[in-house]
């Protein structure tokens, strides 16, 4: 018997994360007057030590011990190959899965949730606000917080809330407290039930509302926590893509495609950055990051300046978006119900050092399906995307006859996603595609915001 897993050994643990922002320059964020930021606009939100992660860029950052030693519950997590998968495709490609749904939320998450819980216990923090879509990093903040003694308050995107309440209660057994957003109990939520009271809410408001909650604390001990889209998450989450690179080379393996998921960029990020940097340095190698055609803010929409939430809180991010006030359509994946992109995931889309895909819901369900009934885990709604991306290159592989080397990211499982699974079996679910029209009246509402640059912003 030929092992399916690529176990790496617990000594040989990554010890650092890497930071892309040596290599590649990300256009900065800016304040409402367009001019760059500094550090300290950002204090009432982040404690400084995230901040100053947030804009380094030193290539090799330490990953302090306790959140190793946190880590190793589950890390380093199983990189598998998915030869069941294989043989049912009839493909030459050989498929590799990263398994990060082994964690105890159940995703890639606490990855950067352990990390920043860390980090603002250690600046004497003691409650974090946040929001989540699926539920998923909502859970995975919550587990941190436990982890080291803090309290933990989640604005839940509604839609999720109502169709995923086994989240919720993952949240309260970790001593986390979650609300379905929009709410009352802010200026932003209030707002946004005002234009409209059946809202299924958004990532975007979801944040306004926690981003609110946390500087309006009067104590001073309150900061936020954002999931995914900012630098320091995308640093976090390299301990995937440097783990992988281990185990591949143990199994004496390149990968020529990567591909992963994409909703705000953190588990892309995480598996890729690391082979990105290879590829700058000459290795050739294809990187997708897959979004859905629900919300496909890299494949059509802009590159700009826009605000990472409705309510404009937050400073003006250089990305592709589809405008800060979109409310993307309810579908299952929540997680990728997101309206803008990582900046550092965005500025690599523009130097075409990756090339972002789309898939539809109904393709998404049927890869999810297959991979479960070959593979057994059942991937979360958003996992499917990278999956169904996944079983497009291996018949591409066979029609082309290539032995390609596919890698891709099992960013989660969907044991608490089954309603989904449910709706799709039963036939209930339809795919959601954004007319040209739509797509149009959404640029035009951010078409004044300034332009970030495009120039090639690789650091040699
Ligand atoms: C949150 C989530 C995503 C999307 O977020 P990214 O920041 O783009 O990674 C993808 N998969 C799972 C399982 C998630 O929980």
């Amino acid at each position: 018997m030929k092992p399916k897993a690529i176990l790496l050994p617990a000594g040989e643990m990554p010890r650092q994360w890497y930071n892309i922002q040596a290599d590649i320059k990300i256009n900065p964020p800016l304040g409402p007057d367009g001019k760059p930021i500094g550090p300290e606009m950002l204090s009432p939100v982040f404690p400084m030590n995230i901040i100053e992660q947030e804009v380094s860029t030193q290539r090799w950052i330490d990953i302090p011990e306790p959140v190793l030693d946190i880590y190793s519950i589950w890390r380093p997590s199983p990189l598998i190959r998915a030869t069941a998968l294989e043989k049912a495709l009839d493909t030459p490609a050989r498929i590799y899965y990263k398994n990060e749904g082994c964690s105890p939320p159940g995703s890639h998450k606490p990855n950067t949730a352990v990390a920043q819980a860390y980090y603002n216990k250690q600046f004497g923090i003691e409650r974090i606000t946040t929001e989540t879509g699926a539920g998923q990093w909502g859970s995975a903040l919550s587990f941190a917080c436990a982890q080291f003694g803090l309290e933990c308050k989640v604005y839940m995107v509604r839609v999720s809330f109502e169709q995923k309440p086994y989240r919720k209660t993952m949240m309260e057994v970790w001593g986390g407290k979650c609300i379905p957003s929009p709410s009352t109990e802010t200026k932003a939520g209030r707002d946004a039930l005002a234009r409209d009271p059946n809202t299924p809410g958004s990532l975007g408001i979801a944040i306004s509302e926690a981003v609110e909650a946390a500087v309006s604390d009067t104590t001073g001990k309150t900061r936020y926590s954002l999931g995914s889209v900012l630098n320091h998450v995308m640093l976090h989450q390299t301990i995937i893509g440097l783990e992988v690179k281990k185990q591949l080379a143990m199994a004496g393996e390149y990968p020529d495609i990567l591909i992963a998921c994409a909703g705000g960029g953190s588990n892309f990020a995480g598996l890729a950055f690391p082979f990105v940097l290879d590829k700058i340095n000459g290795k050739k190698i294809e990187i997708y990051p897959v979004e859905p055609q629900a919300c496909p803010s890299m494949t059509r929409g802009l590159f700009t300046y826009d605000y990472g939430d409705t309510a404009r809180y937050t400073p003006l991010l250089a990305m592709h978006s589809l405008g800060h006030m979109f409310v993307p359509p309810p579908i299952h994946a929540g997680g990728l119900r997101y309206h803008g992109m990582a900046p550092a995931v965005s500025q690599l889309v523009e130097e075409g050092l990756v090339t972002p895909k789309t898939v539809n819901q109904l393709s998404c369900y049927e890869a999810g399906s297959l991979f479960a009934k070959t593979e057994g885990f059942i991937p979360a709604p958003e996992t499917t995307h990278a999956l169904a991306q996944t079983i497009a290159e291996a018949r591409l592989a066979k029609e082309e006859g290539k032995e390609k080397v596919i890698v891709v990211n099992f960013s989660g499982h969907g044991l608490l996603d089954l309603a989904a699974y449910e709706r799709y079996m039963a036939g209930g679910l339809k795919d959601v595609f954004l007319s040209d029209e739509k797509i149009a009246e959404l640029k035009d509402a951010i078409k004044g915001h300034p332009v970030p640059e495009r120039l090639k912003s690789i650091r040699k």
